[in-house]
């Protein structure tokens, strides 16, 4: 099918429709072509002069084809990024229950504090004598995440909560190294339950990974833990809560099986937002956990990134801390590169080029002082409370694998009740785009068959939970009565019907080729 300017619409979508349209838009809803099917390489929106002649300096490499780019006048440009912006659903646009990722609001208050010209204009390069305020806030912000969490260091650098954890595994392994260990410790422990980064995280780095398994209650157990455990063990990563959406109750023994091993804890902090302001994981034994601080500290994700994933530290960390940090030094704030400037500390080295995203820096100590230490508690409480509210108010139509028990910040459901329904998680998932709902993370954690992991947050108000388990209700209850149809096709209303999925991650489409010229005579 054709649009008016003779280009082919939307991939048969329009003819899915009972009432199809001319141009395949739905109402308001536009499609969208590609930059390059709807630039022309002949306009620009600005005008530039003709460049003088002149002599290259690039010895005969320089382009002598066209650049083939496709330009847009000034109009089409803003409309086509509104466009695209308009079909980005966010956190902004409604609830987003996406288990393990905390999407919570970001306060503008934030985004605020991030944007005064004293942060927001900072470059790295500039001489440390002009950033003192900066360097202080990154100070500031380094004391709340160890007092938060009961550690003795942390390195800020880190830009992603998996690149936290690069870093906190990079400092366990120079730990192990500086005790002479480097050649015998090479197994990390990792909870088949555990986030797909972990064990990617210890293989990078060089180390063995050895499953440990979560148990039928949805818990890691120390029995386990100590059977794997042997000389050759440098570490265990553990999430706590786990991506059961469970709080690990045997947490303080296992740390002390590890240490009496003479291996380390990393504990994955993504879930940090279930127990800040209630429990210090310092407390717990861990030694190296990373914190999204694009998850608990409310600066935004994904798209409206980038994160960053602070790593604190024990003390027996400590000194392996990578540079850069913030010092004291003779006349004020210093900024330590190298690792021969960190005193009696040995760096593992660095992992970023410079210091980190400082607008997270201030976003997250903007969320943390506004709160203070009650209101981060009350958050914990509120994202606790929430996610049991869900889980009281769909107990009685979805089975939880983990019994009904409690869970802390997100609740777990499996396909159990989906048997013999003809409905599978995926369906009852893109069923809930029809309704107007992000969906859910499925079938995570891998332990539970057909998971549903539903974590609502503690920025969600009750009257948008009622609406959230009553919309789930009245699905479960059509998946029940054999109303197959609305989930198999399903969703009907998004611009975009089921996508294969395994394709598009298999053989992803990363280049774009002009089509075939349309021929008018085929209208
Ligand atoms: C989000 C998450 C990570 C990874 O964090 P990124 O910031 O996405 O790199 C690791 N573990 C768990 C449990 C998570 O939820």
């Amino acid at each position: 099918m054709l649009n008016r300017q003779g280009r082919p619409t939307a991939a048969g979508q329009a003819s899915d429709n009972a009432h199809p349209t001319f141009t395949g838009n739905k109402a308001l809803a536009q499609v969208e072509p590609l930059l390059f099917e709807i630039g022309r390489y002949e306009t620009t929106g600005v005008d530039i002069d003709e460049p003088e002649a002149f002599a290259p300096r690039l010895g005969g490499m320089e382009r002598t084809g066209e650049i083939g780019l496709p330009g847009l006048s000034e109009p089409e440009a803003m409309r086509h990024y509104v466009r695209l912006s308009q079909k980005n659903y966010g956190i902004d646009s409604g609830l987003f229950p996406l288990g393990s990722c905390t999407m919570k609001h970001n306060p503008r208050l934030n985004e605020r504090m991030a944007r005064l010209p004293g942060f927001g204009d900072v470059h790295p390069l500039q001489p440390v004598s002009t950033v003192q305020g900066a360097l202080e806030l990154m100070q500031e912000l380094a004391r709340y995440l160890m007092t938060l969490t009961g550690t003795q260091a942390v390195a800020l650098s880190p830009k992603a909560g998996a690149h936290g954890e690069l870093a906190g595994m990079m400092a366990i392994k120079a730990a192990i190294e500086a005790k002479g260990e480097g050649a015998s410790r090479r197994t990390v422990l990792v909870p088949d339950s555990a986030h797909g980064t972990n064990p990617a995280t210890a293989a990078l780095i060089g180390f063995q990974v050895k499953a440990v398994p979560a148990r039928e209650d949805g818990w890691v157990h120390v029995e386990d833990v100590k059977a794997a455990l042997g000389p050759d063990v440098a570490a265990i990563m553990l999430t706590n809560p786990n991506t059961c959406g469970l709080f690990e109750p045997q947490i303080v023994e296992i740390a002390r099986a590890l240490h009496d091993a003479g291996g380390y804890f990393y504990c994955d902090g993504a879930n940090f937002n279930a127990i800040v302001g209630k429990a210090r994981p310092g407390d717990l034994g861990i030694d190296a956990m990373h914190i999204n601080l694009h998850k608990t500290f409310s600066t935004p994700h994904g798209g409206g990134g980038p994160g960053a994933g602070p790593v604190v530290l024990s003390e027996r960390l400590a000194p392996f801390a990578p540079v850069p940090f913030v010092r004291q030094g003779a006349s004020g704030l210093e900024l330590v590169e190298h690792a021969d400037e960190a005193g009696e500390a040995q760096p593992f080295g660095r992992v970023t080029a410079f210091h980190g995203q400082m607008g997270m820096y201030v976003r997250a100590l903007s969320y943390m002082l506004s709160h203070g230490s009650d209101g981060m508690r009350r958050a914990s409480e509120d994202a606790v409370l929430n996610a049991n509210y869900i889980r009281a108010g769909l107990a009685d139509l979805m089975s939880q694998p983990f019994g009904d028990k409690p869970c802390m910040h997100e609740v777990l459901f499996d396909d159990t009740w989906l048997k013999d329904t003809g409905v599978t998680t995926l369906d009852f998932a893109k069923a809930m785009i029809d309704e107007g709902y992000h969906p859910m993370t499925v079938y995570f954690p891998l332990v539970v068959h057909g998971a549903m992991l539903i974590e609502p947050t503690e920025s969600e108000s009750k009257a948008s939970l009622d609406l959230f388990i009553a919309t789930l209700r009245d699905l479960a209850m059509a998946a029940k009565a054999g109303d197959r149809d609305r989930f198999v096709g399903a969703p009907y209303h998004a611009p975009r019907r089921r996508l294969d999925e395994t394709r598009a991650a298999r053989s992803p489409v990363l280049r774009w080729t002009p089509p075939a010229p349309v021929q008018e005579a085929a209208e």
